[in-house]
């Protein structure tokens, strides 16, 4: 069992044991989103995911600086070098500032992250907050002769990077595949700005911004706005140093995204910036990714008041979350209304078993091995953040629990107090799960109305008036509920 933490690097493709640069301390760089819309439910998974590594470094006691940026300038239009930019494009359709789209955005974003239970980040950095470093970055490349100007724009020579350096061994694309790939003929590449380029796998550090586009900067080369790549490779330096420890986004991201930052932060520093490279995968539906282009998406706050046609009711945030965790961050996850049922079930379990370990009495001796629960649990999360395989044995340990609330087991009072403090631990800090006030509510009602139930039966029971005594029980029944006669009068309890 794995006792150090292991992460799985997208650069070398293999699960590597995980050795912070400058322990205690811990750099990591996430791609945050690109704030034109709302925030679906495929793009926090991604967040979600990278909460659980924050958190789980943050539990095994490492300081981590944790950035993630926002990006309000410079993504356009289908991921390209050309096109209009997404945020201005929204400002234009809407006839509003372009910052406004940027605020109400960011804002819904932070919002719905908060409401999941996600920390925020310790710097959140924004593209336009950083044009003067960007311009610099885009100097020390050119001075280093690894970009070339045409025309007020600047552009990435991936050619003459690659004689000395690996293009693609993040992505594993292989170069002349990218170039032999772009077979349009001159004129369509001509439209669409291609053009301009050397080579078709080069990519805009700078661009020459047209009278139209409307975020624009002073530059050396003119009026223009920086390439998309070229942010996340600053702000990651900047906060983080030259080299840092990990690096995430969605596996959507590793290319050409991630491979450029790779490329400009060699260009111009001449050090691989990332050590561990993370990737989170997609959250489908019917097996399709979860996209806005697509118009196969969710929206968070929809999925929490069930305004949605796929849903059959409202899921709480920390059912969505405990869903997520069900499954592992590198493995794709189908979203559907069935899973979620599932889900709430299963997160219910867990919660109430936290409720019952602060009732249970210990005794003089102990019939599981606390001990070795608490070992699997850090093995799964050790082997690359296995959650579905922790959660499995946290599942374990709740029979256990029941059992011992059955009087059909037993715990000792060391025991018992390590039980606690796993399920706090493995719940609250690292799952990142909490008791929310309304199912705590709504907890209180049901026991109330259960208790009147239950008493209105004994009365039944007391008239010898069994019909409806058993009328109860078996309505009681058809929704689940299972009703246990006992000496110190009835009990209930949901069917598992
Ligand atoms: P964007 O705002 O498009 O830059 O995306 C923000 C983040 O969401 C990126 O890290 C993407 O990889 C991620 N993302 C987008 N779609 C999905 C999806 N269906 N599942 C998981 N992550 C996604
Ligand atoms: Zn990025």
């Amino acid at each position: 069992m794995a006792s150090q933490l292991h992460l799985y690097n997208t650069l070398t493709r293999s699960k590597e044991v995980f050795e912070a640069l400058a322990p205690p301390r811990v750099g990591m760089y996430v791609c945050g989103p690109t704030v034109y819309n709302y925030v679906h439910l495929g793009n926090c998974r991604t967040f979600i995911s990278f909460d659980l590594v924050y958190r789980y470094l943050t539990h095994l006691g490492y300081k981590v600086r944790y950035v993630r940026n926002i990006t309000d300038a410079g993504h356009l239009e289908n991921d390209a070098d050309v096109g209009e930019d997404k945020i201005s494009k929204k400002a234009r359709l809407e006839e509003v500032e372009p910052m406004e789209i940027v605020q109400r955005y960011a804002t819904n974003f932070r919002e719905v992250m908060a409401l999941f239970n996600a920390f925020p980040p310790s710097i959140e950095p924004t593209a336009t907050g950083h044009i003067v470093e960007q311009i610099q970055m885009v100097k020390t490349i050119l001075e280093a002769d690894l970009a070339y100007e045409v025309n007020g724009s600047v552009y990435f020579d991936v050619a003459k990077y690659s004689e000395t350096n690996h293009y693609g061994k993040l992505s594993g694309r292989v170069l002349d595949d990218l170039i032999s790939s772009d077979q349009r003929d001159d004129e369509s590449r001509e439209l669409d700005g291609q053009g301009e380029k050397r080579n078709s796998a080069d990519f805009a550090l700078w661009k020459k911004a047209s009278p139209t586009h409307i975020m624009r900067w002073d530059s050396p080369w003119g009026i223009g706005f920086p390439g998309w790549h070229l942010e996340c490779s600053v702000m990651s330096t900047k906060y983080l140093g030259e080299q840092f420890d990990i690096h995430g986004g969605g596996m959507d991201l590793q290319f050409p995204h991630h491979e450029c930052e790779v490329a400009q932060n060699v260009a111009s520093s001449g050090v691989d910036p990332v050590r561990y490279w993370m990737h989170g995968n997609m959250l489908t539906m019917n097996g399709t990714r979860m996209a806005k282009s697509k118009g196969n998406f969710v929206l968070p706050l929809d999925l929490f008041s069930g305004n949605n046609a796929l849903l059959s009711k409202g899921f709480s945030p920390m059912v969505v979350r405990f869903f997520m965790m069900q499954a592992h961050y590198r493995s794709t996850l189908d979203f559907s209304n069935e899973a979620l049922l599932s889900a709430e079930k299963g997160f219910h379990r867990l919660m109430e078993s936290q409720a019952t370990l602060e009732k249970l009495n210990p005794s003089k001796e102990s019939t599981f091995d606390v001990a070795d629960l608490k070992e699997k649990c850090y093995a799964a999360l050790n082997d690359d953040l296995n959650t579905p395989v922790m959660i499995a044995h946290l599942f374990d340990g709740v029979k256990f629990i029941n059992s011992v609330k059955d009087g059909k087991a037993s715990i000792t009072s060391g025991d018992l107090a390590q039980l606690k403090q796993l399920y706090q631990g493995m719940l609250m800090d690292v799952l990142g799960l909490k008791v929310e006030a309304a199912a705590e509510a709504d907890d209180d009602l049901v026991e109330g109305l259960m208790s009147t139930i239950l008493d209105l039966r004994q009365q039944a029971k007391s008239n010898k008036d069994w019909t409806t005594a058993d009328k109860i029980r078996d309505s009681l029944n058809a929704l689940n509920i299972v009703v246990k006669d006992g000496k110190e009068g009835a009990e209930w309890e949901r069917k598992s």
